[in-house]
């Protein structure tokens, strides 16, 4: 079994990949958040774009995004807090650390993303970066 690499514990057979292979949805906003970063991990930028609308759809470059998360080596998210984004819910915030390697440096992303629903469906709005 291969861990997830959202470290949820849980096998990415029984986690993330079934977003991902578009088996399924995410029902929160952290299960849309941890299987962004999965899906970042594998390099899957065509997951990254149909889960992301508004803000952080604008501006989005598929192939700088695609050349980042290939050159990166993706070693670990960290969920911090959430704020709504269960079931019921129409929108949710999820704040987490990302941490990847690039170029021998160690880097952090620290952010709190937005979350709204769209036809039942989560997708990312935007994102505040924390330094
Ligand atoms: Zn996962």
């Amino acid at each position: 079994m291969s861990p997830c690499p959202c470290g949820s514990n849980l096998s990415f057979i029984k986690c993330c990949k079934p977003f991902l292979t578009s088996k399924d949805l995410p029902k929160t906003a952290e299960q849309l958040m941890r299987s962004r970063y999965s899906a970042y991990s594998r390099a899957n930028i065509n997951y990254i774009i149909a889960t992301q609308t508004d803000k952080a759809a604008e501006g989005f470059n598929a192939t700088e995004a695609k050349q980042w998360a290939l050159a990166a080596k993706w070693l670990g998210l960290k969920v911090l807090k959430t704020e709504a984004g269960q079931e019921p819910d129409q929108t949710g915030k999820v704040e987490f650390v990302a941490t990847y390697k690039l170029n021998g440096t160690i880097q952090q992303i620290h952010e709190l993303s937005e979350f709204k629903k769209i036809a039942g469906k989560w997708m990312y709005v935007a994102g505040l970066v924390n330094s």
